[in-house]
């Protein structure tokens, strides 16, 4: 009975797992496949439908790039494994540092980041303005283009609101003839090159359409919008490193953020220093709308020269769009421009001929001849 109950124990026990090195001579070992080829009914296992299983921060595999999937192996594993952390930290820290660095845009009050201090700024701005006139010709300061130029821009100068931007003026005409151009560095460094003053029509008119120019370029100093394109350069460098690695596509990223942030927001600056622009020119007793027709005149010659590119692939706005947006703008600024101005214009061209109230701040101006600073 003990014998019988012992062997039907034995029988209910479970098989034992193979040993590593001993059990596994215990076992049938699979059946081989018939020599000369698989057998006509036994087909080969299908290959598996999932991708292989081997994630692992390892650049040279090419296990990630199967269709439609744009995250890379050590993109898969930041979002998957560990890197999760790091990507919200990074993230979360970039929007807090927006949140901290905020900033209103003066006369327009648009919101942005802004994360340079105006005395840095103001510095920059010096420091690039010493390098274009060192290494440009000037015309002298008794030349009637630069006593044109002080004139028109001492007065806007005049009416520049007090700002966080320590202003420091100085206007200088470079002697580049066919250049269109002109510019005001942070910190009041006023730059107008030749080419522009040739390019403008005689008399009172032209010198109206010069205010447009050299207003719209101080509009930009006013708002600050030289800071304003460094601190989002340092937005854009964080924002490319984490779509670097979520996006398997390099030359992608590089296009989504310009076409979706930068150009837009290049757009936005020149719209914004049109529109200050304006106010400076009405509170300087200069006629607005000759901003409009300055800009008819560049269409004109643009025209002349060829097609520009759309305005969405564009740093500046079209000049058609631009004028029309102008010409929207001068019924808000027509009260400033026409109240008064007979006697303001009148004591605007003494403060800026005897150098009082705010142009008496303005110093003398400098001239670059032959690559030398001369005061
Ligand atoms: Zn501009």
């Amino acid at each position: 009975m003990l014998r019988q109950l012992t062997a039907a124990a034995v029988r209910r026990l479970p098989r034992p797992s193979p040993h590593p090195t001993r059990g596994l001579a215990a076992w049938p070992s699979p059946p081989r496949p018939p020599r000369g080829g698989l057998s006509p009914t036994r087909q080969p296992p299908p290959p598996p439908s999932s991708p292989p299983k081997r994630p692992s921060w390892d650049p040279n595999w090419e296990g990630h790039r199967g269709r439609g999937n744009l995250l890379p192996s050590y993109g898969r594993a930041l979002v998957a494994g560990r890197g999760k952390f790091f990507l919200v930290v990074a993230v979360g820290g970039g929007t807090a540092y927006y949140a901290a660095h905020q900033d209103y845009a003066p006369y327009t009050n648009r919101r942005r980041m802004i994360d340079l201090s105006p005395e840095d700024e103001a510095e920059l701005g010096q420091r690039e303005f010493n390098r274009l006139v060192s290494s440009s010709p000037t015309h002298p300061p008794g030349a009637p283009t630069s006593r044109l130029v002080t004139r028109v821009a001492r007065r806007i100068a005049a009416v520049v609101p007090p700002t966080p931007t320590p202003f420091d003026w100085r206007f200088v005409v470079i002697a580049a003839p066919g250049v269109v151009n002109a510019a005001c560095y942070p910190g009041g460094k006023v730059v107008v090159f030749s080419g522009l003053l040739d390019a403008l029509p005689p008399g009172r008119e032209g010198e109206a359409e010069l205010a447009a120019v050299i207003a719209h370029e101080i509009g930009h100093a006013v708002a600050r919008h030289s800071a304003e394109k460094l601190s989002f350069a340092n937005l854009v460098l964080v924002a490319r490193a984490v779509l670097f690695f979520l996006i398997d596509a390099g030359a992608l990223v590089d296009v989504l953020i310009n076409v979706a942030a930068s150009l837009p927001m290049s757009r936005a600056m020149e719209a914004e220093a049109d529109f200050i622009g304006l106010r400076l020119m009405a509170a300087a007793c200069y006629d607005p709308a000759a901003a409009a027709r300055f800009f008819q005149r560049l269409d004109q010659m643009a025209g002349k020269r060829g097609t520009p590119p759309p305005a969405f692939l564009s740093t500046h706005p079209s000049d058609k769009r631009r004028i029309e947006q102008i010409q929207g703008w001068l019924p808000d600024v027509a009260s400033e421009y026409t109240l008064g101005c007979s006697q303001r214009t009148q004591y605007l061209d003494w403060l800026g001929m005897a150098g009082a109230v705010r142009v008496f701040e303005v110093p003398l101006f400098n001239c670059v001849c032959s690559g030398r600073l001369r005061s």
